[in-house]
């Protein structure tokens, strides 16, 4: 949550800015702003809403200089007003400082500086780290009559001395950040530092850029800096000096960024939501290129770091995640269970963080995050870390922080998620279930023969993806006779119990209608009590082991007078003869019912959503990747 950017170099920092803005807008849109340093002086744009407000201001009063930071904004502290947003100044123009994360002692914090005389203005936590800094830097380089004393230090000095202002900052913090500050009295230098939120550097030609993440870097640079938890960095125009905090001076690392423009722009779709939903024909076969292996009737892969004989003694798995990504923890809990026989057990990740519960010493995590930075699964992984069980991630973001910090794990290779709601990388998490699925069964008591069957179903997947997507228009009909109303249910059994929960989840997350997700027996127990002739039941019945009863169910709800809408597949009978509303998917084994299930629910969300006039990709209150608690 909230997207910072940073420039440096030889040309106007804010043509960057905004650019960089609009790529990371995904991850918070209460407001944005932009700071410059034009003529040893700093200007400041804020605005609340979108990106395309700020420019607005921008295009009237522009934002000159050739150093400058951005930030577009999720608020936890403070509404989303222009005072709250950031950069945030400290002390007398000291600081102007951009900030993701949460500072949990800012109250205190806030207290001792209005005390010293430095006050904050807005209700953010932010603010007092600008403050917070800024006191320190007066306290290290301001004469006793006030003025800056900057003739008094060499060059050198000057440096050293921001930043031990910096570091003394920093000490005092609790919470979690990625920082980004600029300083009027020194216009050739931007300091960045993180703990918990992410934060990298691109590495330019004569010019540097920071950002949250890669995105912004695409089209100025390939080269990167993934800097780590308690790493700070003084970035100028022609060098990086990485700082650990108890290792002092570090060498860092420059990686390639594997991403091209045409991945994160609309190529032609209205909505990044809708463009990524099509894309899933190519993104499931990416997540299972290579990882195939007939020869031995198995899933491959390379990167999970551990010995089979490791793996052998796994006797328990714990899947970890949050959202969309626990839902596909849920039909990995079917698949593994059922081809590995290892009890798996799902964990909300902000759930495990502060749990305690008993594991066996031979239990594997896995963490699930699309981006790699979700803050609660980071947490839960390193928990678990620590409690010296091997961690495994699966997650979309090359080097993300998840990525790295697990013992190993698995990427989806599904490109840029922009969309805030998951599609994409919900059925290529599902897809890596399946795989890995495959894995540990044929590890223990799954046949060869059972092993080449599965290997041929997920072969075939993408041809059946891709014709899911031939519902798309009759989604959209049925989408426009229900978006007025205000409750949707959503049923399904076994494999299509999760499919049911994600299904309701797209349809909150951006058409704001509320939306329960049930297994499809258990709405007797409660939620059957909602239905009447405005809301409808959305049932998952494809056919399968659970195909009668979950007709019965349906036939409660037609008894009840609420109308039925069916996802079935193609051969189907007798959901066809009850439903009000068909949708057909290609006849699947049921473990992968729930990739070409999903595609119909995440159209029929997109579609009402359009038909209400929402903001689909940047659904009001949600952000694309959550860095805070
Ligand atoms: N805590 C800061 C604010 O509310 C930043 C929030 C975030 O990183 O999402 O402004």
């Amino acid at each position: 949550m909230c997207g910072i950017v940073g420039y440096i170099g030889p040309y106007q920092a804010s043509d960057f800015l905004v650019e960089g803005l609009r790529r990371l807008e995904y991850r918070g849109y209460d407001s944005s702003g932009v700071v410059t340093i034009d003529d040893g002086e700093f200007t400041v744009t804020k605005s609340t809403g979108r990106v395309d407000d700020l420019v607005e201001k921008l295009k009237a009063h522009p934002a000159r200089g050739s150093i400058g930071l951005g930030h577009t904004r999720w608020a936890t502290h403070g509404p989303a007003t222009e005072v709250n947003a950031h950069p945030h100044i400290g002390g007398d123009n000291v600081v102007a400082l951009v900030h993701n994360g949460v500072i949990e002692n800012f109250r205190e914090l806030k207290q001792q500086l209005a005390e010293r005389g430095y006050y904050c203005k807005s209700a953010t936590d932010t603010e007092v780290v600008a403050q917070l800094v800024a006191s320190e830097i007066d306290a290290r380089c301001t004469a006793p009559n006030g003025a800056a004393s900057n003739a008094a230090f060499s060059a050198a000095d000057r440096y050293s001395a921001l930043v031990d202002a910096v570091q003394a900052a920093l000490s005092q913090l609790r919470g979690t950040y990625g920082l980004a500050m600029v300083f009027r009295d020194w216009p050739d230098v931007i300091i960045v530092a993180r703990l918990g939120s992410p934060l990298v550097i691109g590495v330019g030609d004569d010019e540097h850029f920071v950002a949250s993440d890669g995105s912004p870097l695409v089209g100025h640079t390939d080269r990167i800096v993934y800097l780590a938890d308690h790493e700070l960095a003084v970035v100028t125009t022609h060098s990086i000096r990485v700082i650990h905090r108890d290792e002092g001076d570090v060498r860092h690392k420059v990686n390639r960024l594997d991403i091209d423009t045409t991945q994160v722009e609309l190529g032609g779709f209205p909505h990044y939501m809708l463009k990524e939903i099509f894309e899933q024909p190519e993104t499931v076969t990416a997540a299972i290129r290579g990882r195939l292996n007939r020869d031995e009737a198995t899933a491959v892969f390379g990167g999970l770091n551990l010995t089979a004989q490791q793996l052998r003694s796994i006797d328990r798995v714990v899947l970890t995640a949050c959202g969309t990504s626990w839902h596909s923890a849920l039909v990995g809990e079917y698949m593994i269970e059922s081809f590995a026989r290892i009890p798996v057990e799902v964990e909300y990740a902000s759930e495990l963080r502060y749990r305690n519960p008993p594991m066996s010493p031979h239990t594997v995590l896995f963490a699930i995050t699309q981006s790699g930075e979700t803050i609660d699964t980071l947490a839960a992984l390193r928990e678990m870390k620590r409690k010296g069980h091997p961690t495994l991630a699966i997650c979309n973001v090359v080097g993300s922080t998840i990525a790295r910090e697990a013992d190993g794990g698995i990427y989806l290779h599904a490109g840029p998620e922009v969309g805030v709601a998951s599609t994409k990388a919900y059925t290529s998490q599902c897809v890596v279930m399946a795989l890995l699925a495959l894995y540990f069964g044929r590890m223990r008591d799954l046949s060869f023969d059972a092993g080449l069957r599965i290997i041929d179903e997920l072969a075939a997947l993408p041809k059946y993806v891709e014709e899911s997507l031939e519902c798309n228009n009759e989604t959209r009909r049925i989408a426009a006779k229900y978006a007025a109303c205000n409750n949707f249910l959503y049923l399904g059994r076994q494999f299509n119990f999760p499919t049911a929960l994600e299904g309701a989840l797209k349809l909150k997350e951006i058409s704001y209608i509320h939306a329960e997700g049930y297994p499809a027996a258990e709405m007797k127990h409660g939620p059957i009590a909602l239905v009447d002739k405005h809301t409808p039941s959305v049932f998952i019945v494809p056919q399968g082991g659970v195909y009668s009863k979950v007709i019965a169910n349906m036939e409660e709800i037609k008894a009840r007078g609420g109308p039925v809408i069916a996802v079935v597949d193609k051969d189907d009978s007798q959901a066809v003869e009850l439903a009000d509303e068909v949708i057909h998917i290609p006849t699947v084994p049921e473990f992968l019912q729930p990739i070409v299930a999903a595609i119909p629910l995440q159209l029929l969300a997109y579609h009402a959503a359009t038909f209400r006039g929402c903001d689909v990709d940047k659904p009001r209150n949600l952000a694309k990747s959550v860095t805070v608690e």
